[in-house]
């Protein structure tokens, strides 16, 4: 203690009083690194390496103190000298690495690799403006770019480079690397590749540039703007940089370590985090031929090494490049990308739904990657079903071996010990502090579900974390919510298969009904947060929608009293601590069959909200470990969604003609209220599309939906019955820590120990 308080003494050099909140963070990450230094790198026989476009790995200062042992330390020096830890912390800007629940799952997966102490290291890109910014400018969502690489930064540079052919002409590379603190255990790193010659000063007007600058551009952004041929071939520059830069540093750590690479498989494993990293596949290929390894045997190690992650079915999300794009960026692996083909070919030319390249010369990178990789597993129990008997079944059947269910998991560290610190010292002080290793133990809180005082408690952090959540809404999003009221909340990247728009017709519902004088059991807030791809009309129609009604309602103060509709701006790891600790009800409404796990449904879960869902990802799961009594699940299952789609048997407008409800609340999207507040074009786009298409199929499940929820809010008011579910929540989450799920990864496809 005195040797903490010392060494953070000497880094802050001044006294606590005197020094401002970015002094205090500045001296809280010198600390963070100093005792970093002292702890070995994981070791082991065999490396893995985790390659993925995206880590979200929201603000590092916090997470460190608290896998390091020291953050209680630190938060009692800073009290006593009238600081608090947030103080700290809140200086910090989050990296921009990531989208949504990929890039989360990535960040989860590198703290519970390091806590296992497991040798595990990250490689990605260093995006120095991130996705992008989210502001809200007239009711809707604008762009800028997230510059988060302020000094002091977490990124230390290395003098690790190499070289990488980019079309016609070669650049070199740099490697900055994050350390990776395991909980009490081991240390890993993340490897973030650069380009020196990166320029932000080339981004324009919000978000835009010149996508073909290559050299100034490459590393500037997350997923840009791919709808026109140079923003794909954008695309395939990034993503080759990644790979051959991770190949590279694979190769040379191996020849370092003096392993034979004909027997690479022994040494090291590599999981492809969806397809953005598939090129490493014919990149190691390429790199072995050229050590001497003849493309048979070294197609054999590679695919010996990789393993294949598929994060979702939704058809968009599965790459397919021209032939034409790869010989103009990547020329060197076209002809491994052609002997691949060809070998399958060989096998399978009867199959065409299984080609590398297609009829119509586009390369599928998943093919690469099922035909070329040793394992492909799925994210949730439903999900893989769904790979091997729908999307993906010719090649389960082909490879049914190869094929595994890894469902998704959060790590406990952030999502209950950092941001519910009084939840998390309650669970401490009944169950001892085992569960932060085991996180099955956390059922033994069952033993409580009768006991009063302890069903009291639960429900006053929860009152507590909702007035905290009101007062950081107020200050940093200058938005007012009331914490007596029931917070349900639904933050997650905006899509229409999320049906964020399901949600607000129930808000336009009730506004509707407190309107016509049936006030509800007790005021409703309805929170959302989420960011719509720049390019994704129909998602920021969406956000228009709730930013409208946000308006309306606001300005209403009979119905203010009693429905509240708000919508966080740049939705973000930082906001998402804040917010679930807060939440009643979970809002899970994705189409049945189109979610593949979801990561959001377990953070609320562990925090003791109730999920209101469909059967769908692992909100099946949470169902079959909480039980019927203990979640709300409503809406078409998976089978009768697949059903529809293959039938063509789902019409939307026979559902809005079918019942004077929902014909009510779906004219209301284009009524003189709201269109006197927003964008008339933008909500007729809409509401058109609610009638006439609705491909995520809306209007199937919101009659089931408004029931549902009204069932739920009205179970709240039985506070008792509400208290028990809370606690049956929180005890049956430890199956979604992702220290479970590293476990499993490890011991069916990495075997690293
Ligand atoms: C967990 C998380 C997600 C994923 O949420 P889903 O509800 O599973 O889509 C997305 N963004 C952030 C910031 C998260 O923390």
């Amino acid at each position: 203690m005195q040797n903490i308080k010392q060494e953070f003494m000497d880094f802050l050099n001044k006294p606590i009083e005197r020094a401002n909140d970015r002094e205090l963070y500045a001296a809280g990450q010198k600390l963070v690194q100093k005792l970093t230094k002292d702890l070995p790198i994981s070791q082991g026989n065999k490396k893995l390496y985790y390659i993925s476009a995206e880590f979200l790995i929201g603000k590092q200062l916090g997470k460190n103190l608290i896998n390091l042992g020291i953050y209680d330390q630190i938060s009692e020096i800073l009290e006593a000298h009238g600081k608090t830890i947030e103080d700290m912390e809140h200086t910090e800007e989050e990296p921009s690495l990531g989208n949504g629940g990929l890039g989360r799952l990535a960040a989860c997966f590198m703290d519970s690799a390091a806590t296992l102490s497991l040798p595990a290291d990250g490689i990605g890109l260093n995006y120095h403006y991130g996705l992008f910014k989210q502001q809200f400018v007239n009711h809707k969502q604008s762009e800028e770019p997230d510059v988060w690489l302020n000094e002091p930064c977490w990124l230390q540079n290395t003098d690790v480079s190499f070289p990488i052919q980019l079309g016609n002409h070669t650049v070199h590379s740099r490697m900055y690397d994050l350390d990776i603190i395991g909980y009490e255990g081991g240390h890993n790193r993340l490897h973030l590749f650069d380009l020196d010659t990166v320029n932000g000063a080339i981004v324009g007007k919000g978000i835009s540039f010149d996508k073909k600058d290559i050299d100034h551009n490459l590393t500037l952004f997350l997923y840009p703007d791919d709808s026109d041929m140079d923003g794909q071939l954008l695309r395939i520059y990034q993503q080759y940089f990644m790979v051959s830069n991770a190949a590279q540093l694979i190769l040379s750590e191996e020849k370092k370590a003096g392993h034979d690479l004909h027997h690479l498989d022994q040494h090291i494993a590599i999981q492809i985090n969806d397809t953005h990293p598939t090129l490493v596949i014919p990149e190691l290929i390429r790199l072995l031929m050229q050590e001497g390894i003849p493309m048979r045997e070294a197609a054999g190690i590679v695919t010996n090494i990789c393993a294949y992650t598929n994060h979702t079915i939704l058809a968009e999300a599965l790459e397919k490049w021209p032939v034409d794009y790869l010989w103009k960026v990547v020329p060197q692996l076209m002809p491994i990308i052609e002997g691949l083909d060809y070998a399958v070919a060989c096998c399978y030319s009867n199959n065409p739904n299984v080609a590398v390249i297609d009829e119509t010369n586009r390369v599928h990178m998943a093919r690469i990657d099922m035909h070329f990789s040793h394992s492909i597993n799925g994210v949730a129990a439903l999900h893989t079903e769904i790979l091997k008997n729908q999307e993906l079944k010719p090649f389960y059947d082909i490879y049914p071996e190869k094929f595994n269910n890894k469902t998704n998991g959060i790590t406990f560290r952030r999502f209950l010990m950092h941001s519910n610190h009084e939840l998390s010292a309650y669970l401490d002080s009944l169950l001892g502090e085992e569960w932060k290793h085991d996180a099955s133990k956390l059922q033994e809180l069952m033993q409580y579900y009768n006991n009063e005082e302890v069903l009291n408690k639960l429900d006053e952090i929860k009152h507590n974390n909702k007035v905290r959540c009101a007062a950081f809404l107020s200050k940093k999003e200058g938005i007012q919510v009331d914490p007596d009221s029931i917070f349900c909340v639904q933050v997650k990247r905006m899509h229409e298969y999320k049906r964020q728009q399901m949600n607000a017709l129930f808000a336009i519902y009730e506004y509707l009904q407190i309107k016509a004088g049936n006030k509800p059991e007790r005021p409703i807030t309805i929170i959302f947060g989420g960011k719509a791809a720049p390019a994704y009309t129909m998602a920021k129609n969406i956000i228009h929608l709730i930013l409208c009604l946000q308006e309306l309602i606001d300005s209403d103060p009979e119905v203010r009293k009693w429905l509240n509709v708000v919508m966080i701006a740049n939705y973000n790891v930082t906001k998402a601590e804040r917010v679930i600790p807060a939440c009643d009800i979970s809002e899970q409404i994705s189409l049945a069959s189109k979610e593949a796990s979801g990561t959001g449904n377990m953070k609320f879960m562990l925090n003791g909200a109730i999920t209101l869902g469909t059967a769908d990802g692992a909100n099946v799961e949470i169902r079959n470990l909480v039980n019927n009594d203990n979640i709300y699940i409503f809406g078409r299952s998976s089978d009768e969604v697949i059903h529809l789609y293959n039938t063509n048997g789902y019409s939307a407008r026979s559902y809005y003609e079918g019942s004077a409800d929902i014909r009510r609340i779906v004219d209301f999207i284009t009524s003189p209220q709201l269109s006197g507040i927003g964008d008339i074009s933008l909500l007729r786009d809409l509401q058109n599309n609610l009638i006439q298409k609705d491909w995520f199929m809306t209007l199937l499940d919101t009659e089931d939906y408004i029931h549902t929820k009204l069932r739920a809010i009205h179970d709240y008011n039985d506070r008792e019955k509400w208290k028990r579910m809370s606690l049956v929540n929180i005890a049956k989450a430890g199956f979604f820590s992702s220290d479970r799920t590293i476990d499993e990864y490890n011991r069916d496809i990495w075997h690293l120990r």
